[in-house]
């Protein structure tokens, strides 16, 4: 179902079956004249994400061959539907980062089992790895984009969009800041009642450091209207930034002191002794569903890899696990 923000701005909710997020509010700016639309965000490449985003855009009149796409970042519930939905004359635009490495994900099959095994992930959970639904619902190849970055301007339907780079819950993350009407499209940067997730990546070093650092780069704008790509909005956009902080604070002082009480610990098992909020109740986990536990333990592994930076933490590698000792 398509909703009116205000002017010709629009969202569209599209479900996320089976996922804590929900749904994923795709944005539709909306052309009045002979100019193009722009569509920020798609959601999973699956049935009723299709049936919603497509029932949406038909209760707006938008015709795809008039419009264009803007992906916040690579993740598969904004950009699974991009490159079925693309017109032949649409544009869809991606930060280079994440377009790379979307397209390496695809064409190369490079899954992130390896990697997850560090972490102490088993064997039989990491053969079910392609079941996860981030890599299941990505777009199909040949994925064709254009590449935009940090201080871009994009025009459509009468709003002046600057790209702003705000790498962390991926590389290559980007918003969209309107300001002469103070509207930022903020894809995953900034949620307000769930935490964005933020995990390691290869190639892209200490990712809550990076975005850490791209929170306050957001807060020196003036923002009266913040569109989260997931939920809905609660308080001032400076208010959740500083709450996101003390999140992430709060969680490094609890990790460092599980590493205290048990050194040589893994991320998955220290991920264990960590306290996690799943569909709105506090999970233990054993009974933590698998497909959350690649996002928990990534991110028990990003915040591992900021105290590594920083010279908080060591690790020892016994061939197969990364074992962390405080210090
Ligand atoms: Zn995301």
């Amino acid at each position: 179902m398509a909703a009116n923000i205000e002017g010709n701005i629009f969202t569209i909710s599209v479900p996320l079956p089976g996922n804590p997020l929900r749904n994923l509010n795709s944005y539709v700016i909306r052309s009045e004249g002979r100019g193009r639309n722009l569509l920020i965000d798609t959601g999973f490449r699956m049935q009723p994400c299709r049936e919603a985003l497509i029932g949406g855009l038909g209760e707006l009149g938008i015709d795809m061959r008039d419009t264009d796409i803007f992906l916040t970042h690579q993740h598969a519930d904004h950009s699974g539907l991009a490159m079925e939905l693309a017109g032949e004359n649409s544009k869809v635009y991606i930060s280079r980062r994440d377009g790379e490495m979307l397209i390496n994900i695809l064409t190369k099959g490079l899954g992130r089992t390896e990697e997850y095994r560090t972490f102490g992930f088993s064997e039989e959970e990491l053969a079910s790895f392609w079941e996860n639904p981030s890599v299941k619902y990505q777009q199909d190849v040949p994925a064709v984009f254009t590449h935009v970055g940090d201080g871009e301007v994009l025009n459509y339907g009468g709003h002046r969009l600057e790209v702003i780079a705000t790498p962390g819950h991926t590389p290559g993350h980007l918003c969209l800041y309107d300001r002469a009407n103070k509207i930022m499209f903020l894809g995953d940067h900034v949620l307000f009642d769930i935490t964005p997730n933020i995990t390691t990546w290869p190639g892209f070093d200490d990712p809550l450091g990076h975005y850490v650092h791209s929170l306050m780069d957001i807060s020196i704008f003036d923002v009266r209207l913040p569109l989260p790509a997931h939920r809905g909005v609660k308080g001032t956009m400076a208010e959740r930034i500083g709450t996101i902080i003390e999140h992430h604070g709060a969680r490094i002082r609890e990790m460092l002191d599980a590493l205290e009480a048990n050194p040589g610990i893994t991320p998955y098992d220290l991920s264990g002794k960590m306290t996690w909020r799943v569909h709105g109740r506090t999970n233990s986990w054993a009974d933590f569903p698998l497909a959350q536990k690649w996002f928990a333990v990534g991110e028990t592994a990003a915040h591992l890899e900021y105290l590594l930076c920083r010279g908080r933490v060591r690790r020892e590698f016994d061939g197969r696990v990364w074992h962390y000792y405080i210090g």
